[in-house]
Formats: C-alpha cells, sequence, structure tokens
C-alpha cells in the first residue's frame, strides 16, 4: 500500500502531498512519524492507494504509525482543502486545528490505571500470610479493585503475592479525566411551551440548511437547542453545539450534564490540558456524541453529524484572530453541508448579516417573543450624564441608578452593575503638562490598578510602578482619566458600606476557575452587587437580579467601526436581559451623554426589528456590510523599514486589482493601523472596501508573496476589531 501523507510542518514549500509505502490496513487520517530530508517528521495519511506513481525505490516507508483509531476523521480531508485554499495557508496548519493541541506536542498522554481482578481460582493461605488472606478474601467479594488502593489497605507485598499465585491478575484501564469530576444521571426533557414546539417544528420542516432563531432573552431558546440535539442523537447521529467561550458557565454545564449525561463532552480552554485531551478522545471514539464548546469545537472529530447550533451567533469570539483567520460560521456551514444537516443560529440581537439574510429568504427565521415566564422585559430608564454633571455630579452613578440601587439592596434583591472597562482608571494624565502614561511596547495609554497598585498596559500586559511624578514635566499632579470597575467598587463600598460586592472581570477572574468562584458565589448570593465588564453580559441567570445599571453605554458607540450601533445594541440588550428573569419585575438604568441616539433609543425599547431596519438602510446608503465586504490587509514588524516595504508592495499589487477591476473598490487606502504599535511591532494597514468577495483570492496572494521573516502580513475580512 502507498499512504499519501502531509507532514506536519507549517511551511508553503512543503505544503503538498507526499508519498510513502505503508502496510496494508492502516487506516487513512492515521497519525505517523515518516522520514524527511534527514529527520523524522509527524505526519498525517490523508489518503491510500494500491500504486505508486513513482519508482518504487524512490519510495520510503512509513516509519511509525500513531494513534488507535486513526486521529483524524475523513470529513477533515476534504475540509482542509476548503480552508487552505480559502485562507491561505498550508494544509498542515489547517490539519492542525482538528486535533487537541495537546496531541501535537506529546506532552499529555492518555491516563491508565490498575485494576486488580480475582480470578476465580482458589487458594488456601497459611497462618503467616494472614494480609494475603485478607486480601484474597476482599477481592473474591469486590470481583475488581483499584491496584494502588489495595496496595495502601494490604500491603503491596501481599497484593502482589496473591497476584503470583494466581488469585489475581492484574489488567490496564483507561481513565477519564472527566471535567466535572463524575457525571450526572440524565434527565427527561421538560414540557415544551406552544412557541417552543412550533420553532422545533419549523426547523424540522422547513428544507433550509440554516435555520435563524431570534428570540428575547428568556425566552427559552436553549430548551430549543437540548431537543433539537436530543432528535439527532435519536436518529444516530452526533451534534456539534457552539457557545462562546463566555457563556461556557458552570450553570450551563451542569445543564448539559443532567440533561445528556456521558454523551456530552465539553471542550474549552479552562480544562486541564489532560481532560480536554481525554474529552477529545471520547468524541472520537464515540464514546461521547455531543460536542460543545467554544470556536474550536467546530473542528470536533464528529461523524455523521445531526445538528450543528451556534448560540449567540452574533459574538465576535466567532472569528478566528490567528491564522487561519476563520469564521467559525462558514466553517459549521461547510460541515452542515457535508453532513447534510441543519444548521442553527441562535440570539436575542442576531447579528446585522445574518439577519438580513434571514429576511431575504436565505435563512430560515424562527422569531420567539416572549420570555418563557410570561414575565416583561425589564423596564429600562435612561439616564442623562449631561444633566447629572450640570447638576454638579461628577461621580460615575446618576442618581436615578443610586436611588434604585438603595431600594434593590434594601428589598434584599441583587444587583449587576456593568461597565466594559477593567482597572481603576483607563489613563493617568499629567495635570500640569497634559502628557498620558504610556506603554513602552505599545502606543496606548496605561491603566492604573489599585488593586496591585501599579498601571497595566491592555494590550501587551506589560506592567509599570506607578510615578510619583509625571515622567515628561516632572509635574506632581497626575490624574486618574475614565472610570473602570476596581474604582467602581471602590465607589460602591464607599457610598454602601453594608453592601457586599463581587467584581469580575480579567483581572479578578484569573486562573482555571476564578470566573466560576464567582459566578457560583453571585449565584448563592453570597453577595448583593456584581460589578463587571461584558464577561457578565451573557448567558447567565440569576433568579434575584432586579436591577442592572449600564454605567457608560456610549463607550462603545465612539469606536472606529461600522459595527459600533451594532455592538452597542447588542450589549445594551443582553446585559438589560440580566435582570428579572424570575419572580419580581426587573428594572435597567441606562446612562448616556446622548440620550437622543437612535441606537440607544432602539436598545431601550427591546426594539430588535426598528434596530435592523434603520441600521440596514444606514449600511446600504453608506456601503457597508452586508452591502460590501471590508477587507484590511495587516503589516506589522519590529523596524519600520521592513513594515513600509511589505506595506508597498501589497498596496501597489490591491492598486494593479484596483486598476484592472475598478468597479470592485469603492475604497482603498494605505495608512498606520489606529493603534500604531503593539508589543514591540508597527502595525499597518491597507484598507480595502470591495464590492463583493471575488478578489479575495488575489488579495490572499498578495498577503503571502509580501509576507516574510521580518514582516507579518495578513487578511482580515469585516474585521471584528479593527484598531
Ligand atoms: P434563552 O436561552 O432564550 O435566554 P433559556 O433557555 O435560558 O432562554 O430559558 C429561560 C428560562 O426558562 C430558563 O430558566 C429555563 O430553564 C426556563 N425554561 C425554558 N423552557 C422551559 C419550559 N418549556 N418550561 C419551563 N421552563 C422553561
Ligand atoms: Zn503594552
Amino acid at each position: 500500500m502507498y499512504a499519501q501523507v502531509i507532514v506536519d510542518i507549517a511551511h508553503s514549500q512543503v505544503d503538498r502531498i507526499f508519498e510513502y509505502s505503508c502496510k496494508d490496513g492502516v487506516p487513512a487520517g492515521s497519525r505517523v512519524k515518516v522520514p524527511f530530508g534527514g529527520r523524522v517528521v509527524d505526519g498525517f495519511i490523508v489518503g491510500l492507494s494500491q500504486a505508486s506513481s513513482f519508482p518504487a525505490e524512490k519510495v520510503k516507508p512509513v516509519g511509525f504509525v500513531y494513534d488507535e483509531p486513526p486521529a483524524l476523521v475523513p470529513e477533515c480531508f476534504s475540509l482542509m482543502n476548503e480552508l487552505s485554499e480559502r485562507y491561505r495557508v498550508p494544509k498542515a496548519v489547517c490539519l492542525r486545528l482538528f486535533l487537541p493541541s495537546e496531541m501535537r506536542s506529546g506532552k499529555v498522554r492518555e491516563l491508565y490505571k490498575k485494576l486488580v481482578k480475582f480470578t476465580g481460582a482458589e487458594l488456601i493461605f497459611s497462618k503467616a500470610a494472614k494480609k494475603q488472606a485478607e486480601f484474597y478474601a476482599f477481592l473474591r467479594d469486590a470481583g475488581q479493585a483499584d491496584y494502588s488502593s489495595c496496595c495502601e489497605k494490604f500491603g503491596r507485598g501481599a497484593v502482589n503475592a496473591v497476584t503470583e499465585k494466581g488469585g489475581a491478575e492484574l489488567v490496564k484501564v483507561k481513565v477519564n479525566r472527566s471535567p466535572s469530576g463524575f457525571f450526572q444521571t440524565e434527565e427527561a426533557g421538560r414540557t415544551l411551551t406552544p412557541a417552543q414546539l412550533s420553532a422545533l417544528e419549523s426547523i424540522r420542516k422547513d428544507g433550509r440548511t440554516v435555520q435563524l432563531v431570534h428570540g428575547v432573552t428568556g425566552s427559552g431558546k436553549t430548551e430549543i437547542y437540548l431537543n433539537v440535539i436530543s432528535s439527532a442523537l435519536a436518529a444516530g447521529k452526533t451534534a456539534v453545539f457552539l457557545v462562546p467561550e463566555i457563556s461556557l458557565t458552570p450553570q450551563m454545564f451542569s445543564q448539559l450534564r443532567r440533561r445528556f449525561g456521558e454523551k456530552a463532552a465539553i471542550l474549552h480552554s479552562g480544562l486541564s490540558a489532560g481532560e480536554r485531551f481525554d474529552e477529545w478522545w471520547r468524541l472520537r471514539t464515540g464514546e461521547a456524541r455531543i460536542a460543545i464548546g467554544a470556536r474550536s469545537a467546530v473542528f470536533s472529530p464528529l461523524e455523521n453529524i445531526g445538528a450543528i447550533i451556534m448560540d449567540e451567533e452574533h459574538d465576535g469570539s466567532y472569528f478566528s484572530e490567528s491564522a487561519p483567520r476563520y469564521s467559525t460560521l462558514e466553517v459549521a456551514l461547510l460541515r452542515a453541508k457535508h453532513n447534510g444537516c441543519k444548521l442553527i443560529l441562535g440570539s436575542a440581537t442576531p447579528s446585522v448579516e445574518s439577519y438580513a439574510k434571514a429576511v431575504a429568504g436565505e435563512y430560515g427565521l424562527i422569531t420567539l417573543k416572549e420570555r418563557i415566564n410570561g414575565k416583561p422585559l425589564p423596564h429600562v430608564t435612561m439616564a442623562d450624564m449631561r444633566k447629572e454633571v450640570k447638576r454638579g455630579n461628577n461621580t460615575a452613578f446618576s442618581s436615578a441608578l443610586r436611588e434604585r440601587l438603595r431600594d434593590t439592596l434594601g428589598q434584599g434583591n441583587q444587583a449587576i452593575i456593568f461597565l466594559n472597562r477593567r482597572g481603576y482608571s483607563r489613563s493617568v494624565v499629567c495635570q500640569d503638562c497634559g502628557y498620558a502614561l504610556r506603554c513602552e511596547n505599545c502606543d496606548v495609554a496605561l491603566a492604573y490598578h489599585s488593586e496591585e497598585d501599579c498601571l497595566k498596559c491592555h494590550y501587551c500586559g506589560a506592567r509599570y510602578r506607578m510615578p510619583r511624578a509625571c515622567p515628561e514635566c516632572g509635574g506632581l499632579h497626575l490624574r486618574y482619566g475614565g472610570t473602570g470597575t476596581q474604582r467602581v467598587v471602590a465607589d460602591l463600598k464607599h457610598d454602601f458600606p453594608s453592601a457586599r460586592i463581587l467584581r469580575m472581570d480579567n483581572d479578578a477572574a484569573s486562573g482555571k476557575e476564578g470566573h466560576y468562584k464567582i459566578l457560583k458565589k453571585f449565584a448563592e448570593r453570597q453577595a448583593d452587587i456584581l460589578v463587571g465588564t461584558q464577561m457578565i453580559a451573557k448567558g447567565h441567570d440569576f433568579p434575584a437580579v432586579t436591577l442592572v445599571g449600564i454605567l457608560d453605554a456610549d463607550m462603545s458607540l465612539h469606536f472606529f467601526d461600522y459595527r459600533a450601533g451594532e455592538r452597542t445594541f447588542q450589549l445594551v440588550t443582553q446585559v438589560a436581559g440580566r435582570s428579572g428573569r424570575a419572580g419580581e419585575a426587573g428594572q435597567v438604568v441606562l446612562q448616556t451623554y446622548s440620550p437622543e441616539n437612535t441606537v440607544l433609543r432602539y436598545a431601550a425599547d427591546y426594539d430588535y426589528e426598528g434596530f435592523f431596519q434603520n441600521e440596514i438602510a444606514l449600511r446600504k446608503a453608506t456601503r457597508f456590510p452586508p452591502f460590501s465586504l471590508i477587507c484590511r490587509v495587516m503589516v506589522t514588524a519590529e523596524e519600520d523599514g521592513a513594515a513600509l516595504e511589505a506595506l508597498k508592495g501589497v498596496y501597489f499589487g490591491a492598486a494593479e486589482l484596483q486598476r484592472l477591476r475598478p468597479q470592485k473598490f469603492i475604497f482603498l487606502n494605505k495608512m498606520h493601523s489606529p493603534i500604531k504599535k503593539i508589543q514591540g511591532r508597527v502595525r499597518y494597514q491597507v484598507l480595502m472596501r470591495l464590492e463583493d468577495g471575488e478578489l479575495l483570492p488575489e488579495i490572499y496572494a498578495l498577503a503571502v508573496k509580501f509576507s516574510s521573516p521580518k514582516a507579518l502580513v495578513y487578511v482580515e475580512e469585516n474585521p471584528v476589531n479593527l484598531s
């Protein structure tokens, strides 16, 4: 037999298929070691044939075949080809997406434990061998037991002696490092509401591959997903359930475990390497049939997929920010088509792009207008911060919010305060000369962190000591600019001394379980107020929360980004949805300096439809996506010269494309990126607005052409982050 092998080297020069000979019966998809240019390297068998296209003496044999079963499922091969062409990355890089990184590093292995098993042999022991007799009797009753705990209890000598005499045998069994430690039993589904039933029926009956479920927060979308998954399993198929990393909460886990028990495998970054490795294998072997995870779970090693679900489909984390910069939706759609199954997108605030497709009839559209318990969505009060300032209130809290907070705490309920900025202050500014303290590696202002009494760069993570004087003019009047979550907590502690306050942001929630611990504490009502960044915006269900305060609703409105309005609408709606989910009616106070802003108005009225009509008209008039494609070619380098040279190359290449196909270009220019330097690398961009994606292959080719060890060049399509 001959094996077509892709070597695991991420370089375009070896990005092709190499042929080796192999034994009969080696399956396609196997991971192998092969001789390659005087070395031995890892590779993957992506095809097999009886005959070779080379003379027999030229073909070397495969050195070693790894795993059983093969690591890659057959579907990977076609996906690999499609992704490698689409995003212009070597095939080896695409294949890596399908494997847990722990497997390639070789640092994590399967975990085995030794058991002792009773053989049934009749043994007689002398008086002196008391421990042996005890162990023998124990094992006869137990049938089998853990080897090392038996050694602890009866002594290693006794256990080994009984084994040697034939009374027990040692067996090795694989242990699954299960993320929750144990599997809960499965639970039957709930009685569905009429709205849920009709949603499921539309999904089943509608012929279109993609179905968009647009349902307000708390309308029971999750229950719909779980039913879709159950149906897939009942039909003997598998399912993929994608959620933003941030919504992989303990509540979500236990809900899934309760419903699906061991059939669900959970892949997320909070797991230990061993746990992730084992969960992945459980999927590969078919022991688990539902893959639940963030973006990368779209590459789960499942066959015969019956449904793919993407919850919170509008979430920015569904776009990969390292090569290949894939869109999860695109990959999910490829897999759905390959498997002939449905792709279900769900959100309370669908992305404008997806909703436009649904309106146009390309996707099926299912709308859920009401919360499950019939409770109204919380009432939103706008607080005009300009008036507050005029009144002499310079704190971060409007009087409306302060008042309602007092009431909420007085009634023994909980409140959530949202501010999408971590640290104590956004910046530190010298009042004498106006200088703002900056990071040495990045072109950004440093934030003050009161907890560690230091300055932090939110882009590269660098820390600096807080200076006493301005490094520019020596002035002693340094002022904190812009409020962050730490300052909010400090102010709340001052104003509400008896309230118990928790904070959740990237600083507070570090470590494997940091963020779960905070949520758990809050859910158990060990705190009255939770202050947090967008980490708290999603998915959480806290029944006692009756007040949500949004401190600076305008913040995301001013980003240099066509999605600014959309992002703001989504964030406000999601955060507001945390209030009043159970018994009592909820309230929301939305603080803003622009209360007349249309987007905020629609958000306060929960009017997605209105927001969408307004936004889509705007995008159409200004020709922004989905009426065009924004394409940014980023160039980063340590040296300005190298960056500028690559930038020039890409720009002239693009200008040539524009000369040939002028009608395809709405905009083309080269410039500094808004943040000119990150982590010591200067940043430039060629920014394009294109009629459609037709020229993308040529633009990707330009990026490959001008990329070098000195300058990194890559393409972003409709980037989530234009900084
Ligand atoms: P969404 O995902 O749309 O925000 P959820 O699926 O979290 O909404 O549902 C909101 C609440 O309603 C949850 O507490 C959930 O347990 C409950 N729920 C959902 N479906 C039903 C049902 N059919 N019967 C009773 N309670 C339900
Ligand atoms: Zn920095």
